[in-house]
């Protein structure tokens, strides 16, 4: 189910290029094209959602999905939470979902940002 004119669902297509760092048959994950972090990742389903409040209760497991495979590429990317760790910067990450434009969400196909590294993070 592609949208028309969804810059992300063109993206999973194929039809414009992005640093893919992951995909299955459920998400696709890319760099943010202007990252506000060192690491800012974009996890996107394929299919077309435009936004948290959309979901419904068959997207739980989708969502639960994501949200457990998030920490997994954190820590690919070097960005293991470990709380004995003396290096602040590379100990952990942040995930967030905007919704709406009261939640500051420019793009309408959902997505998770996964960001991490050192302070100061760009505005988002
Ligand atoms: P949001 O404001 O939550 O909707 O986030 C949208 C994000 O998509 C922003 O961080 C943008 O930098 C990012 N973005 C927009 N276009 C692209 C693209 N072609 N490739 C990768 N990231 C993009
Ligand atoms: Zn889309």
């Amino acid at each position: 189910m592609t949208h028309d004119n969804c810059i992300f669902c063109k993206i999973i297509a194929g039809q414009i290029p992005s640093a893919q760092v992951y995909a299955d048959d459920d998400v696709v994950v890319f760099k943010d094209i202007n990252p506000a972090a060192e690491l800012h990742l974009l996890m996107v389903p394929r299919r077309h959602i435009a936004t948290l409040q959309d979901c419904q209760p068959e997207d739980q497991a989708l969502l639960g999905k994501m949200m457990l495979l998030a920490p997994k590429l954190a820590a690919e990317q070097g960005y293991r939470f470990d709380g004995n760790a003396l290096n602040v910067e590379g100990n952990g990450f942040r995930v967030v979902m905007n919704t709406g434009p009261g939640g500051g969400q420019e793009v309408y196909h959902l997505h998770l940002h996964i960001l991490a590294g050192p302070r100061p993070w760009k505005r988002m």
